[in-house]
């Protein structure tokens, strides 16, 4: 029922009942921060799901306190784009200026996220605790989202001089007023207040969160896996012909040109003042140590 196999580390494949997978995140240490490693594993288990004819429903579950903190700041142990086989055809992932970044966060951002918001099957988030920045890019490429009511959304890079991460989804998830607010004040929202927004479907206490995300899977798994996929393309393509995917490029070239201003005006590619103490170390050390060595930073 369980699989980790040799070069899965960060990311666990479960069959939990019939027809059903649960991919989970788990580096609990780190509070499942999502680096390279986390993201090529968990590209790798939506492939997995996607491509056994068995499979109907995918549930993206995470281990320990909090879902996710979001991308990994800190690096990712050495490693580099290097170790993974990328997806896309972006790539230029060691050329000069804005060029590297534009092409590794289509990899490893935006194409990826997308790539996931489009497998075949439907997916269920089942979210605890804390689901910051990236980690809400992981909740918004699923087609429902559980919560428990301890769970709360956050995306506070407005603060770091970045407008929203790069899978911008805000306005879709929370309406356009309430994901302005969402962005502009970098407040956290809770469970209730997301699923009174449309962006979370059930919020649930926090001991039944996994039996509650598992029955709606099995619910769903009752249905003919075609017309699943079908129903699952019919309204994702709904949200594209309103100009979702536009609106959502838009942003990641102001996101970019925030990254360029960032870099241009600190050196880094975001604002390191609204970082918290840790995490600019750190950053500051890597990208140091990246120039150092004559690469791309970031
Ligand atoms: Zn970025």
């Amino acid at each position: 029922m369980t699989d980790r196999t040799a070069t899965s580390t960060q990311v666990r494949y479960e069959t939990p009942s019939r027809h059903i997978a649960r991919i989970v995140m788990a580096r609990p240490g780190a509070h499942n921060a999502q680096g390279l490693q986390m993201t090529y594993e968990l590209n790798a288990a939506f492939d997995r799901a996607a491509h056994d004819d068995d499979i109907k429903v995918a549930i993206l579950a995470a281990d320990s306190r909090n879902f996710s903190a979001g991308h990994d700041l800190s690096g990712d142990g050495g490693k580099t784009w290097r170790d993974f086989t990328t997806v896309g055809t972006w790539a230029g992932f060691d050329a000069k200026g804005a060029e590297a970044r534009y092409g590794r966060e289509m990899e490893i951002y935006l194409e990826m996220c997308e790539r996931w918001r489009n497998l075949s099957k439907p997916t269920i988030a089942q979210v605890q605790g804390k689901c910051i920045a990236g980690g809400l890019m992981l909740a918004w490429v699923c087609d429902l989202i559980v919560a428990s009511e301890d769970a709360s959304f956050k995306d506070p890079v407005i603060d770091f001089g970045i407008c929203g991460v790069e899978f911008f989804n805000h306005p879709w998830e929370l309406g356009i007023r309430k994901a302005k607010e969402f962005l502009f004040t970098a407040d956290e929202i809770s469970a209730r207040d997301a699923a009174a927004c449309g962006m979370v479907n059930r919020v649930v206490p926090r001991d039944e969160l996994e039996a509650a995300t598992l029955a709606l899977a099995e619910r769903i798994a009752t249905k003919p896996a075609f017309a699943l996929k079908a129903t699952k393309q019919a309204v994702n393509h709904v949200q594209d012909v309103q100009g979702r995917r536009n609106a959502q490029m838009h942003a990641f070239s102001l996101h970019h040109l925030l990254h360029a201003h960032n870099e241009l005006v600190y050196g880094v590619p975001v604002d390191p003042n609204g970082l918290p103490e840790t995490v600019r170390d750190k950053l500051l050390a890597r990208v140091a140590k990246a120039k150092a060595a004559g690469g791309a930073a970031g």
